[in-house]
């Protein structure tokens, strides 16, 4: 009897569509979609470890997150659990493992925003807090402002009792080889007379800058992004990554977003809010908006890519460089981590 019963519950809630795929009986699904940046990423430059550590910690930050959205956790809090994963994994250009500035520093950027009520945060040019991601949920939830940059974001960041760290956190060998590196191109470039500035905007290999999407299972979106920026950045230059709008966007009608590539590109073309207008009054889908908006950031000279999310849990990853880090996670038990063009 009582089986009975329970197989003739189980069809009327696969006839109502009230049962996610995954089996959980909330009936209520979720999704998570991350970054960790792109560029020229290819088999032939990448070590079989550096693969494998890149893979793993992409791994990890879609399990923290997946968990923060399988226990019906908001997407806001999913987000930011994924990319303190990353922030603190010196394979990726966000917290720990930031690129250098051409005096030597690390500057970092980093947004977070809630789809559901437009409420957005950013720091820029910060260079103490541990974990920017929760400088810029701060700067959403405790001050009256969106974006705070430099001393006065340190200085709040202080205020709110985020955790703090010493350059020697932030700094790795590697990113202090790419910006010696660098400096050496521009060196030619200046020599040569060619007055080739190029350089400055080669992401090739600053790759790493690290975002991540989400709906949860009440149909609420985030998107939030965290990044050293571009080697060698001077005079203060910040990117497309805390510029809500350009690197970072949510908006529950329509999209979440998060960018990564060569900044000035994204903020011209404002590509996050472009890529969500595009869903929200032409009605296009995820991929179909992201391709157009990176195919005219192609056109304008602009190289790097975006993840997607859509409010019915769909999500797109679309880019113009070789490869992009990424990964995604649903309650369907969709759990997939790429790196090269070649992947799904
Ligand atoms: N978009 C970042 C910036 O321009 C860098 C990156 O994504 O690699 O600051």
């Amino acid at each position: 009897m009582i089986r009975l019963l329970t197989a003739i519950i189980g069809v009327f809630l696969m006839a109502t569509g009230a049962q996610a795929q995954d089996g959980n009986t909330t009936g209520k699904s979720w999704s998570l979609t991350i970054h960790g940046g792109a560029g020229v990423i290819e088999r032939e430059n990448l070590t079989a470890e550096k693969d494998r550590e890149v893979r793993a910690a992409l791994t990890r930050a879609l399990e923290a997150g997946s968990e923060v959205l399988a226990s019906g956790g908001t997407s806001m809090d999913a987000v930011q659990a994924a990319i303190i994963v990353l922030e603190d994994d010196p394979n990726f250009n966000a917290g720990r493992g930031s690129v250098f500035t051409y005096k030597g520093r690390n500057e970092m950027d980093a947004a977070i925003m809630d789809g559901k009520t437009l409420d957005a945060g950013s720091a820029a040019g910060v260079t103490a807090t541990k974990n920017p991601i929760k400088l810029a949920r701060a700067v959403m939830e405790q001050s009256p402002h969106v974006l705070l940059s430099r001393d006065g974001a340190n200085e709040f960041s202080m205020e709110q009792e985020l955790e703090q760290a010493g350059p020697q956190w932030f700094a790795t060998d590697e990113r202090y080889r790419q910006l010696e590196e660098l400096k050496a191109r521009q060196a030619e470039d200046e020599a040569s007379g060619s007055g080739a500035k190029t350089s400055y905007f080669d992401i090739d290999m600053k790759y790493g800058t690290v975002g991540a999407v989400a709906v949860d299972m009440d149909g609420n979106m985030a998107a939030g992004t965290s990044t050293g920026g571009l080697t060698g950045k001077r005079w203060g230059r910040i990117g497309d990554s805390p510029i809500i709008g350009a690197g970072t966007y949510a908006d529950n009608r329509a999209c979440a977003i998060s960018a990564t590539g060569a900044g000035e590109f994204f903020i011209r073309l404002g590509v996050a809010h472009e890529i969500c207008a595009r869903m929200r009054m032409k009605g296009e889908d995820a991929k179909t908006a992201a391709d157009a908006v990176i195919r005219e950031l192609g056109e304008l000279g602009g190289t790097g890519g975006v993840i997607v999310a859509a409010p019915d849990g769909t999500a797109a990853w679309s880019y113009n460089t070789p490869g992009m880090y990424r990964g995604r996670a649903t309650s369907a038990g969709v759990k997939q981590v790429g790196i090269y063009g070649d992947e799904e």
